[in-house]
């Protein structure tokens, strides 16, 4: 038996690097076990980070050859260097990759390279090395969801990790679920030429959503080119030498379609990722969903064993894995870490953006709560027009005896970033008078935060 640690976190990614630092901040003796080559797991290598840096690329893209003249700039032969824009996003992964390396050594934590295996409890073993430990956290994460008939070759027929690589720009793109990373690297290939067809089984895209919202939502890309086939499911996919033939039947039954795609993007959802880790020699349980059972204290039926982010229940997000490794690191040291599931934002990092805190209107409907809406338009901000951004409209959901804001759902530019506000308002418990009364500086977009709150009261100003 080699080193012995206080914590052992298996997975680098947002839950497991977090965890890892906060329990060394904290005095704990920590170590981190990655295979990867580089830390930062699914976000930051192929996720976030390199979508969220090639839809910068992709909308400068466009707004340079759409967009730029109606503000009076004419630019002429506006090209694409495909090889110069990945190698962006490349560089961009690399910086973060390497920061979390730093973050490492500064805060002295262990990067054991390797795959982990928890041999037993208190003992991990990785490239053949055993490490014994006081607490071991699973930190996994996730990884693509196959669908049956639709083989993966990451060249034709990929997951978001080929999306993020294709060498050049597909004639079709083909999508296969309308859930949020599926419309962003639609988007990113859209505005780089692709016609984008997307196939989606539910009868709505991004079918958590606020309805109202999603509905929208679905007008504005389809305004932007993209094609939609909903109510629709893909039974199979055949490569031939000039692309892929799905072929594509109706939900609920009925006659079946071909639809050839040149690249075909599979995104119907992603899964917990536990394989190789030993959880069956040392008999940790998971659900129906393959996702470790855990208590709200992060604790897994086998004590001492611990699990967070993708890998247990809850919305697939980077920040909730973060909130969740802060938290059980500080529970390790018997502070009272906490994770507030009522407020965890999700964004849709398209343009115009969506994003969304609290209950939907159709989750209050259905517990029976009573509530008010307010409503207000970005067609009605003056920066919105000012920016010549003006689809969307920001709704704040309020509790109808107390005001108390209990969600907010935003469709328009920089909708991620004016949804903080939001959130931290319901994290004070605020209503949504206060948020209605608190002074927002003129010209900006979070105006059109402040109006929906009057308008939750029925007195929004502008409109
Ligand atoms: C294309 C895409 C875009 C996304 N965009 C966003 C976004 O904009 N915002 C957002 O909040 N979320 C986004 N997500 C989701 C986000 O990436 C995840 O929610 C987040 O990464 C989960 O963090 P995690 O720490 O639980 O797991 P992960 O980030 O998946 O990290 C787990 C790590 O564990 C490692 N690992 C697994 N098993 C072992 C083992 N046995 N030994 C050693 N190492 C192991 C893996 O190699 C991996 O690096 C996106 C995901 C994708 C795919």
């Amino acid at each position: 038996m080699s080193e012995s640690f206080d914590v052992i976190v298996i997975g680098a990614g947002p839950g497991g690097y977090v965890c890892a630092i906060r329990a060394a901040q904290l005095g704990l003796k920590v170590a981190c076990v990655e295979k990867r080559d580089t830390l930062g797991g699914t976000c930051l290598n192929v996720g976030c980070i390199p979508s969220k840096a090639l839809l910068q690329s992709s909308e400068a893209f466009e707004e340079t050859q759409h967009k730029f003249a109606d503000h009076g700039i004419l630019v002429d032969g506006v090209k694409l260097d495909l090889s110069r824009m990945l190698a962006r996003k490349g560089e961009v992964v690399g910086a973060n990759v390497k920061g979390v390396e730093f973050l490492f050594k500064k805060n002295k934590v262990t990067w054991l390279k390797g795959e982990g295996k928890i041999t037993a409890p208190g003992t991990v073993e990785v490239a053949g090395q055993s490490y014994s430990t006081k607490n071991i956290v699973i930190a996994t994460g996730s990884d693509s969801m196959p669908l049956k008939g639709v083989e993966v070759d990451e060249k034709q027929i990929v997951t978001s990790t080929g999306a993020l690589e294709l060498e050049k720009v597909p004639g079709h793109l083909v999508v296969i679920g309308g859930g949020v990373i599926g419309l962003e690297l639609g988007s990113v290939w859209r505005r780089l030429g692709a016609e984008v067809t997307v196939v989606e089984f539910l009868d709505r895209i991004t079918p958590t959503m606020d309805n109202e919202v999603s509905k929208q939502f679905e007008r504005v890309l389809t305004k932007q080119g993209f094609k939609f086939k909903l109510k629709s499911k893909v039974t199979a996919a055949a490569k031939t030498a000039e692309g892929v033939t799905l072929t594509v039947e109706p939900a609920a039954g009925g006659a079946a379609e071909e639809l050839k795609a040149d690249v075909v993007l599979l995104a119907i959802g992603r899964r917990a990722y536990t394989d190789g880790l030993g959880l069956d020699t040392v008999g940790v349980e998971r659900d129906e969903r393959g996702r470790v059972k855990t208590d709200h204290h992060f604790r897994t039926n086998v004590p001492g064993i611990y699990a967070i982010g993708d890998v247990i229940v809850g919305p697939m997000l980077a920040h909730k894995a973060e909130d969740e490794g802060v938290a059980l690191a500080e529970q390790l040291v018997g502070q009272a870490g906490h994770v507030n599931y009522g407020v965890i934002p999700s964004i849709v990092y398209t343009w115009p953006e969506v994003a969304s805190v609290g209950e939907t209107e159709e989750e209050l409907k259905a517990r029976g709560q009573e509530y008010k809406s307010g409503k207000f338009p970005f067609m009605a901000n003056g920066r919105a027009r000012a920016m010549g951004d003006t689809d969307g409209f920001v709704k704040i959901l309020a509790d109808k005896k107390t005001d108390r804001v209990l969600g907010c759902h935003i469709l328009g530019p920089d909708a991620g970033t004016l949804i903080a506000e939001v959130a931290i308002a319901m994290e004070f418990g605020a209503s949504a008078e206060d948020v209605a009364r608190t002074c927002h500086a003129h010209p900006t977009l979070n105006e059109a935060v402040k109006e929906a709150a009057l308008a939750v009261d029925g007195r929004a100003l502008h409109i």
